[in-house]
């Protein structure tokens, strides 16, 4: 693990003790003995983390907190927060201020390091996500966490061996947590299933030894493995005062470790924070989404472009040559297209594109590839297709572009037809077809359809390289 932790108390010999225990485990500790200091290092060494004493003496901890948290360059950096004092209200106004952890001392080693692991990787797969994006990973998370404000309420799942438990919890939390509170019992939370709208909690707590101990681990896991509850974040119950339990359920993956004797207010805030951050999560997540969704998809037809469609081709032809059976590719040209777009305007030609794209992807199945590879040039690929199948899907395809006509944003219907060249691929051979020569072939197919008056399909021999 190589992370650059911040270690801000005003105590030498904490500061010192701190350091050779980071630095033991491996991390790179960074110092400052006050809060200017502190705040300084944050934004101009942008360490993984800060461990943050809530009493220096030049200002008050959450005011630190308040400080880390409004300045996109520091927003997004976990602060845990440690104080000597057990006060429940000072744990309360930390969380509020935005630690992301607040533990008394004393802590014991195992469990403040694998919090800080938790903390580390949690942010580790945010950033991924970012700079894989081309992001800094600061100014993504800063971003979302700009729009917590506008936050809908959340569900909050409460899954306890005894039911009665459950309800405790439940009746402890109604009077401070708005979210909706579902009791559930592990079978329950196993079965939750994502078409309902809303049933998907946004967090489970869960008790950390149903039947037995570590079965509240284990369920936290089949939940992360199963795709209606793997966003979800998971706050596991322990017994009170086991260190060791706790390591191990952050470890594991847990959002938030709390004893049993956890107030209600630090709970609820607890469970404010899990479910604001992940909403954070799913927000970049869907940006993502929708980024790689963009450049894959050609935006006036809504088909594949050619960026995609090309890899996905060489995978077709591997695919393919694994199983010894033969595909079909096809360009498809539409006929003087130019003379559309200057009789009837570049609209007119936009129209017919889209349309175009339409009737051949209804015409197609769902395992074909359609893509856009030029200005009216289509490709469409069909795996585990014999040469017969070809030339009938090919037919159908010339003849559903040109039995009706299109009509025009003008309301003006204009009849266009296409030229289609098709290329077989080869079983036979050592190893997968080359693409690019396929394409090749079925681009001269197509010009051969061209020169013998258009709106037809040419087949390019097999022999030709
Ligand atoms: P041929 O039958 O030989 O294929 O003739 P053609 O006119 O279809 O072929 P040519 O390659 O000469 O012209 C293609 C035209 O496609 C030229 C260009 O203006 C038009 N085009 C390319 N992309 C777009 C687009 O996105 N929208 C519109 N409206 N037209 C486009
Ligand atoms: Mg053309
Ligand atoms: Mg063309």
């Amino acid at each position: 693990m190589h992370g650059r932790i911040l270690i801000a108390d005003d105590v030498a010999a904490n500061r010192i003790i701190y350091k050779v225990k980071f630095g033991d485990a491996f991390y790179e500790p960074l110092l400052a003995a006050d809060a200017r200091t502190c705040l300084a290092m944050a934004r101009t060494e942008r360490p993984d983390l800060i461990l943050l004493d809530l009493a220096l003496p030049d200002m008050p901890g959450p005011q630190v907190l308040r400080e880390l948290r409004a300045d996109p360059a520091t927003r997004a950096i976990p602060v845990v927060v440690l104080t000597s004092s057990r006060d429940a209200e000072e744990r309360l106004t930390a969380l509020s201020a935005g630690a992301d952890e607040v533990m008394s001392k004393p802590v014991l080693d195992q469990v403040l390091l694998a919090r800080v692991r938790n903390l580390l990787r949690a942010r580790g797969e945010q950033g991924f996500v970012a700079s894989a994006w081309g992001m800094p990973a600061h100014s993504v998370l800063g971003l979302s966490e700009a729009q917590a404000g506008f936050e809908t309420l959340g569900t909050v799942a409460l899954v306890s061996a005894r039911p009665e438990t459950a309800l405790r919890w439940k009746t402890a939390l109604k009077p401070v947590l708005r979210d909706t509170l579902a009791v559930m019992t592990p079978d329950q939370a196993m079965k939750v299933q994502p078409s309902e709208a809303g049933a998907v909690p946004d967090v489970f707590v869960i008790e950390a030894d149903l039947d037995g101990s570590g079965g509240g681990l284990r369920l936290m896991s089949e939940l992360a493995s199963r795709p209606a509850t793997r966003h979800a974040a998971a706050c596991i119950v322990t017994p009170m005062q086991e260190g060791e339990a706790t390591a191990t359920a952050f470890d594991l993956g847990a959002d938030d470790v709390v004893a049993r004797g956890v107030g209600a207010r630090e709970l609820a805030l607890r469970l404010r924070i899990l479910i604001r951050r992940k909403r954070q999560a799913d927000r970049l997540r869907a940006t993502v989404e929708d980024g790689l969704k963009l450049a894959v998809i050609d935006p006036l037809t809504g088909i594949y472009n050619r960026r995609y469609a090309i890899p996905r081709m060489a995978g077709i032809a591997a695919q393919a040559a694994a199983e010894g059976s033969d595909f079909a590719v096809m360009v498809v040209d539409l006929d003087r297209f130019k003379s559309v777009n200057d009789r009837f305007g570049h609209a007119a030609g936009d129209r017919v594109l889209a349309e175009v794209a339409r009737r051949l992807s209804e015409n197609l199945r769902m395992s074909d590839l359609l893509a856009r590879i030029g200005g009216e040039e289509f490709l469409v690929a069909l795996p585990q297709t014999a040469l017969e199948d070809a030339e009938r899907v090919a037919d159908r395809l010339c003849q559903v572009i040109a039995e009706h006509p299109v009509t025009l944003p003008s309301g003006r219907a204009l009849r266009v037809t296409a030229s289609i060249g098709v290329a077989m691929g080869q079983r036979a051979g050592d190893g997968p077809e080359d693409v690019a020569a396929l394409i090749d072939r079925a681009d001269r197919a197509l010009l051969r359809s061209k020169s013998a008056g258009r709106n037809q399909v040419t087949f390019a021999c097999r022999s030709a390289a």
